[in-house]
């Protein structure tokens, strides 16, 4: 059994809980999170990769580093976007 998955969604989601602990002066709900990610997968692009019961093919470390300072950029947009006009 395999299945395609966005792996981009798991890093936006990781750097999302790193960047969140340096952001003390934005909201923490579920709702403004999921907008700050939802706001940041737009802008980045999708990484499809397969994966077989659980785990991925792809060396995502490699991955990670090549990503990982657009991710960084894009959430930053995307907590100052949802700061300025709150949706929850
Ligand atoms: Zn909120």
């Amino acid at each position: 059994m395999t299945e395609v998955h966005n792996y981009m969604e798991d890093i936006v989601s990781d750097v999302l809980d790193e960047v969140l602990v340096d952001m003390e002066d934005s909201c923490k709900c579920e709702k403004c999170k999921h907008d700050v990610l939802a706001l940041a997968l737009n802008k980045l692009p999708p990484k499809y990769v397969v994966t077989e019961k659980g785990r991925l093919y792809t060396k995502l470390s490699e991955l990670e580093v090549q990503f990982k300072a657009d991710v960084i950029k894009e959430i930053i947009v995307a907590f100052g976007a949802v700061k300025a006009r709150p949706q929850h």
